[in-house]
């Protein structure tokens, strides 16, 4: 399924490759790899938080946050890797962890 065209594809992925930020804002960044700007991106077998390139094998999370719903994109330097759980943390703070420990003190 190709989300928008090849045109539009090609800009966006001009555009986020020299700044990441605001990826994962842009809904049309779930179907363009950064890497190497196809837009044949599929979900990852076995991961429902990951999609990965058809064309260089390529994978990254993209996902809605647990917590407030927001989408969390591994690309995005907003959404960086926690070290306790391997997940992204999203813009609103949470991450895999706030997930387990929800009502427990840190
Ligand atoms: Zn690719
Ligand atoms: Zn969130
Ligand atoms: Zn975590």
């Amino acid at each position: 399924m190709e989300f928008c065209d090849r045109e539009t594809a090609k800009k966006l992925f001009e555009r986020y490759r020299s700044k990441r930020d605001g990826i994962r804002t842009s809904p049309e960044m779930a179907s363009i790899c950064l890497i190497c700007g196809s837009v044949h991106i599929v979900p990852k077998a076995g991961d429902a938080r990951m999609l990965v390139c058809r064309d260089c094998g390529f994978a990254f999370y993209r996902y809605q946050c647990d917590l407030c719903g927001a989408t969390v994109d591994g690309r995005d330097p907003h959404n960086p890797a926690c070290r306790e759980c391997g997940l992204r943390t999203c813009s609103c703070g949470a991450c895999g962890c706030s997930a387990k420990i929800k009502g427990e003190l840190r």
